[in-house]
C-alpha cells in the first residue's frame, strides 16, 4: 500500500516573523497510518477508517546510537511512541493529563495534514502549486468534532492556513467555521474538557496564542451586541477566569461552538437541554447553529449478525428489506394478534437464553434457570447510570424471600456487566456491592432458583452481541437529564427486550415510537429533578419515609453483605445518606413499584411477547442509517445519495 509518514512537530518554542509564526526546538514524531476497512452491506463499497500510531523518527535513534548513547536513544523512542500507547479509560470524566493532550494533538495534526494533502492533490494532482486556493475547501471537506476531544484541531487548522499556507486570518477563520461542526455528548460538568492554560502554554504555545485571538474577536462581537454586559462575556468566554488556585482554563466546548457552523446533541431531550441550560447563552447568540441528531445503531450488527434466529423469523414474515430500511419492521405489527408468531418470538428468545445460561454455568459455575426473567444491566459503570439503584432492588427481592421463604415470585436472573475507570472509587464500591450480594444470594439455599445475580467480567462489544439477544428486561434507569442518548437501550429494543427506564436520553423517543403501554417508565422527569434540586434535595428524607429503603441502607452500612470486612462499603452507604448526587433514594420507591409491574406482566407470556413485538417493530427511527443521512443532509451539505437511504426523520416537535 502506498502511504507516507507524516511529520508532526511537538515540543515547541515559537519565533515570530511578520505575522507568520514558526515553531523551533521541536520534537519530531512520525504518524504511521493504519487503514481499517469498513465494508458496506451488499453495496460494493468499502470505506477506510484511517487510524494513527506514533513512531519515533528513525535517524534520531541512529544519531544517538552512533554517538554511543544507545540507552538514551531507546528512551527517546519510548517518549514518542508512548503518545499512542493507551486509550484513556475514563467515561464521562475529564482528566487533565499532559500525555492525553499530546495524544489528542498528535491524532488531530496527523489527520489535518492528511486532509490538506488530499485536498491539494484533488485539485493539482502531483503538480506543486505556489499558492493553493482554499476557497473550495469547505465544499470538499467536512470535519465533525466527535465531542471536544479533537477540538485542538480548530487552532491547528488556523495555524496550518495562516502560518504554513499564507492565508489571512479572516480567510482562515471563514473556512474553519464552514468546515467544522460539533457534536456534544454529555451535560455532566465533570466531563467537560477545560485544559489549564499553563499546560497548553508549555506544550502548544502557538495554539494557545490562536485561541486567545479567537476569543478576543468573539468577545468583541458579544460586546457589540450586548454593550456593557460583562457578566455575559465572562460566562461565554473561551478563556475562563482564574480559579481559587490562580489557574486559568480553556473551555473547549465554548471553543467548538464559536468555531463551528453546526452544534448538535444526540437525542431530542439532550439537544433541548443544551439550548435551555448548559449552552443557553450560546443558543441565544447563535440560534441557527443548534440542531439535534438522535443516535442510532446498525441493524446489521445488532440484529442480523448477533441474533440470526430472530432475523430469520422476521425475514420469513416480511422479507429482507428491513436490513437496509429498518422502518420496514413496522409491517410486523400486523402480526400482533397472531398467536403462532408471538409463540415463535418467545421460542427464539428462549433458545438465546438457554445458550447464555449454558455460558454462565461454564464461566461462573452458577446454575441458571433459563425460564427465569433475564434482567440485564450492561453499560459502563457510572453513578449517573445508577447500577446502585438496581442492586438495591435485588436486595429488596432477597429481603422479601428471607421474610417469607415460601413466597411465590417471578424468578429472576439479574445480569450486570461493565467496566469502571481504574481510579473511580465509588464505581468500584458499587461493583463490590454487586459481587457481595451475588455471593450471598447465589449460595443461599432458601433462595433456590428464584433469584440469581452475576457480574459479567470484561463486558465488551463481543459480549454485548451474546447477552443482549437473550435479555427479557433492559435496565435504562439513569437520573433524568444525565444520559445524553444511550445506544444500549436501542440494541435491547431491537432484540425484543422490554425496557424499564426513566424519561432520559433516547428512552423518551423510544417510548414515543412504541407507545407508553409497551415500556415501563418510572421515576422523576427532568422538571421534577430540577424542582427537587431547587427546593433542596436530602436523601435522608426519602430514606426515612421508605421502610424498605431504610432497611437496605442499614444492611449495607452494617456489613451484612461484606461480613469479613463490615466497613468495606461505608463510603457507599455514606454517599447514599449524605451526598446522593444522582437521587437514587428519591426514585427508589417508584423503581420497586415499576419492577413489581414488570414481574406481574411477565406472568402473562402472551402479553409480554406482544409488547416485545411492538418494541421490535418500532425501532425504525433508531437505525444509524437514518442518523447518518441526517448528518449528511443537514450538516455536511451532502444531498445526493447513491443508494436507497431513508428520508430524514421528521421531528414533529421542532419548529
Ligand atoms: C452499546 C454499548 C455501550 C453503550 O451502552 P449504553 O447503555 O448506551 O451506555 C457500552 N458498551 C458496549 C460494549 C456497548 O456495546
Amino acid at each position: 500500500m502506498d502511504f507516507k509518514w507524516q511529520t508532526v512537530p511537538s515540543k515547541l518554542t515559537i519565533v515570530l516573523s511578520k505575522g507568520k509564526s514558526k515553531w523551533v526546538d521541536t520534537q519530531v514524531v512520525f504518524a504511521m497510518p493504519y487503514d481499517t476497512p469498513v465494508p458496506g452491506y451488499k453495496n460494493n463499497i468499502v470505506n477506510t477508517l484511517r487510524l494513527w500510531s506514533a513512531k519515533a523518527e528513525n535517524h534520531f535513534h541512529l544519531k544517538f546510537f552512533n554517538d554511543g548513547d544507545y540507552v538514551q536513544a531507546v528512551m527517546d523512542r519510548n517518549l514518542s511512541e508512548n503518545i499512542t500507547r493507551v486509550l484513556y479509560p475514563n467515561d464521562n470524566m475529564f482528566l487533565g493529563k499532559e500525555l492525553r493532550l499530546k495524544q489528542q494533538y498528535f491524532l488531530v495534526a496527523a489527520t489535518l495534514q492528511d486532509i490538506i494533502r488530499r485536498f491539494k492533490s484533488s485539485i493539482y494532482g502531483n503538480r506543486e502549486a505556489v499558492r493553493v486556493n482554499f476557497d473550495t475547501f469547505p465544499d470538499k471537506v467536512a470535519i465533525q468534532l466527535n465531542d471536544t476531544h479533537p477540538s485542538i484541531g480548530i487552532p491547528e487548522l488556523i495555524r496550518l492556513f495562516v502560518d504554513v499556507e499564507g492565508l489571512t486570518w479572516d480567510q482562515a477563520w471563514d473556512i474553519c467555521i464552514k468546515t467544522y461542526a460539533y457534536t456534544n455528548h454529555t451535560l455532566l460538568p465533570e466531563a467537560l474538557e477545560r485544559w489549564p492554560v499553563s499546560l497548553m502554554q508549555n506544550l502548544l504555545p502557538r495554539h494557545l496564542e490562536i485561541i486567545y485571538e479567537i476569543n478576543q474577536k468573539f468577545m468583541n462581537t458579544i460586546s457589540d451586541r450586548f454593550p456593557g454586559d460583562f457578566d455575559r462575556m465572562r460566562r461565554m468566554s473561551i478563556v475562563e477566569e482564574a480559579d481559587q488556585f490562580g489557574e486559568k482554563r480553556i473551555n473547549m466546548a465554548h471553543l467548538c461552538i464559536v468555531a463551528s457552523h453546526a452544534i448538535n446533541g444526540v437525542a431530542a431531550l439532550h439537544s433541548e437541554l443544551l439550548k435551555s441550560s448548559t449552552f443557553r447563552d450560546f443558543y441565544e447568540f447563535f440560534p441557527d447553529r443548534f440542531q439535534n441528531k438522535t443516535n442510532g445503531i446498525t441493524p446489521r450488527r445488532w440484529l442480523l449478525l448477533s441474533n440470526p434466529s430472530l432475523a430469520d423469523l422476521i425475514v420469513e414474515k416480511i422479507g429482507e428489506s428491513w436490513i437496509t430500511n429498518l422502518d420496514e419492521l413496522q409491517k410486523l405489527k400486523e402480526y400482533a394478534n397472531d398467536a403462532g408468531f408471538l409463540d415463535s418470538i418467545r421460542r427464539v428468545k428462549s433458545e438465546n437464553k438457554q445458550q447464555v445460561a449454558q455460558y454462565l454455568s461454564d464461566e461462573y459455575n452458577v446454575n441458571i434457570n433459563p425460564a427465569s426473567l433475564f434482567d440485564v444491566h450492561v453499560k459502563r459503570i457510572h453513578e449517573y447510570k445508577r447500577q446502585l439503584l438496581n442492586i438495591l432492588h435485588v436486595i429488596a427481592l432477597y429481603n422479601r424471600i428471607k421474610e417469607n421463604p415460601n413466597i411465590d415470585m417471578v424468578k429472576r436472573t439479574v445480569l450486570y456487566g461493565g467496566k469502571a475507570a481504574p481510579g473511580y472509587h465509588m464505581a468500584k464500591q458499587i461493583i463490590r456491592l454487586i459481587t457481595a450480594v451475588a455471593e450471598q444470594v447465589n449460595n443461599d439455599a432458601i433462595v433456590g432458583d428464584r433469584l440469581k445475580v452475576i457480574f459479567l467480567e470484561n463486558y465488551r462489544v463481543s459480549m454485548a452481541e451474546k447477552i443482549i439477544p437473550a435479555a427479557d428486561l433492559s435496565e435504562q434507569i439513569s437520573t433524568a437529564g444525565t444520559e445524553a442518548s444511550g445506544t444500549g437501550n436501542m440494541k435491547f429494543m431491537l432484540n425484543g427486550a422490554l425496557t424499564i427506564g426513566t424519561l432520559d436520553g433516547a428512552n423518551v423517543e423510544m417510548a414515543e415510537e412504541m407507545g407508553d403501554d409497551n415500556i415501563f417508565i418510572f421515576g422523576m422527569n427532568v422538571e421534577e429533578v430540577e424542582a427537587l434540586t431547587k427546593r433542596g434535595y436530602s436523601s435522608q428524607e426519602f430514606i426515612n419515609k421508605s421502610p424498605m429503603l431504610k432497611q437496605i441502607v442499614d444492611q449495607i452500612e452494617g456489613g451484612m453483605f461484606t461480613p469479613e470486612d463490615p466497613a468495606q462499603l461505608r463510603d457507599l452507604s455514606n454517599m447514599l445518606r449524605h451526598h446522593d448526587r444522582f437521587m437514587v433514594c428519591a426514585d427508589f420507591d417508584a423503581f420497586i413499584e415499576a419492577q413489581d409491574k414488570v414481574a406481574d406482566t411477565f406472568r402473562d407470556q402472551e402479553k409480554w411477547s406482544r409488547m416485545a413485538l411492538y418494541n421490535i417493530a418500532s425501532t425504525g427511527k433508531f437505525s444509524t442509517d437514518r442518523t447518518i443521512a441526517e448528518y449528511a443532509r443537514e450538516i455536511w451539505g451532502i444531498d445526493q445519495f447513491e443508494s436507497s437511504l431513508p428520508a430524514p426523520y421528521e421531528n414533529e416537535k421542532s419548529e
